[in-house]
């Protein structure tokens, strides 16, 4: 490892827990605000009280880091946490043995010791899952349990309507096993979806089948969707992270991540030339632009070849790329920031600074999920609200 690595540890004289290359050497500085992460977790949880607010932190908690997270959020009060896999699921558990922890993708076979050792519930999600974790359950006594994913439209993981009313009648197969019954929606941020209500209908006929089970099936954007969905449990992720879970309203969420791209230089092309891979846009005036240190190799999607839309921030203001971005590098337009304002040792805001989240996906055709699950190692990385 080079000497300018730093690890992700706590620096004694430092407040923040910083990751990746020292700042100085860094083409761009990333900034996770932990304490919005907390605030954002909070207002979920008052909105859906008595029900319990989770915490989904998969895909390292959608890229913000899942080890800092998960321990600012169980910190803050949070029990409950879903991961995706059970490699994530045993980095939660080595931060503590009090949070329950459920893995959504299920079983894989041959895993079913795996979940025991670490007291992490799978969430089986088809018939063969739940055979092979009976019979894992009958054979070793294990008492950790499991959730039930019943699927009410999505038509992806969980056990079809017959399926689960053909597991409820085997009375013993299910009793005392199953610590959750689950269903996720497909459309929840459309809140006029027909299917959302017809989600509900099915999921209401499949809870009588489990009675007394507890019930979990809103992610962000079902929470705001009706407090019906609220049910004993909600699993938001991507509000948590500063994602609007209402679209088309006022993000009522946090910003969470800032980042930066460092400018480069700045260079004159005269009208007439072109910037970029596949000389994609031509200058149609003299132009001034800045060479920003990121790229797709950051995760800074490049996304189409289309006419770019997308912008950066620098000094307050608005500046659009210009041609293609490329693994580590794209370009801007700085003609109308005042010279003094843009500077070979200054920065260029990628996310933040009134460019949110959402804004910035929508602009490189993706969504936040994407472009957050996509952030770099290379940037600099500084946690900050510790
Ligand atoms: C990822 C996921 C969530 C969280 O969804 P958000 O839209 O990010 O809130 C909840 N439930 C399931 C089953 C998921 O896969």
């Amino acid at each position: 490892m080079a000497g300018s690595e730093q690890k992700a540890i706590q620096h004694p004289d430092a407040p923040v827990l910083t990751a990746g290359p020292a700042q100085a050497e860094a083409g761009g500085l990333l900034t996770i605000d932990l304490a919005a992460i907390v605030a954002n977790w909070r207002l979920l949880a008052q909105r859906v009280a008595p029900a319990e607010c989770a915490a989904v932190v998969k895909a390292d908690a959608y890229g913000c880091g899942l080890e800092p997270v998960t321990k600012k959020l169980a910190d803050a009060g949070c029990r409950t946490f879903f991961v995706a896999l059970l490699s994530e699921a045993r980095r939660v558990r080595l931060l503590g043995p009090k949070p329950r922890i459920f893995v959504l993708n299920g079983l894989v076979p041959g895993t079913a010791s795996a979940f025991a050792e670490i007291d992490a519930c799978p969430v089986i999600g088809s018939v063969p899952e739940l055979q092979e974790w009976g019979a894992f359950v009958t054979a070793n006594g294990w008492r950790g349990g499991a959730a039930l994913h019943v699927d009410t439209g999505m038509n992806r993981l969980g056990l079809t309507s017959e399926e689960a009313a053909r597991l409820a009648q085997r009375a013993a197969a299910s009793a005392g096993q199953l610590k959750l019954l689950m269903t996720h929606f497909a459309c929840s941020e459309q809140t006029g979806h027909p299917l959302n209500r017809e989600q509900m209908q099915r999921f209401a006929e499949l809870r009588t089948l489990f009675p007394g089970l507890p019930c979990s099936i809103a992610n962000s954007s079902g929470i705001f969707w009706s407090a019906e969905a609220h049910a004993d449990m909600v699993r938001p992720g991507i509000a948590l992270y500063g994602g609007n879970p209402t679209p088309g309203q006022a993000n009522p969420m946090r910003n969470v991540v800032h980042l930066q791209g460092r400018i480069l230089r700045i260079r004159e092309v005269p009208a007439g030339s072109s910037v970029g891979y596949g000389a994609s846009w031509t200058a149609r005036r003299a132009t001034r632009v800045a060479i920003i240190a990121a790229g797709y190799g950051d995760g800074y999607l490049r996304a189409s070849d289309g006419p770019s839309l997308r912008e950066v921030v620098i000094a307050g203001r608005r500046c659009p790329l210009l041609g293609r971005v490329s693994m580590d590098l794209f370009a801007v337009d700085v003609t109308d920031t005042p010279a003094g304002e843009v500077s070979r040792d200054g920065f260029a805001t990628l996310i933040g600074d009134g460019l949110d989240i959402d804004e910035v996906a929508r602009q490189a055709g993706t969504i936040s999920y994407e472009m957050l699950t996509n952030l770099g190692r290379r940037y600099a990385r500084r946690y900050t609200g510790e």
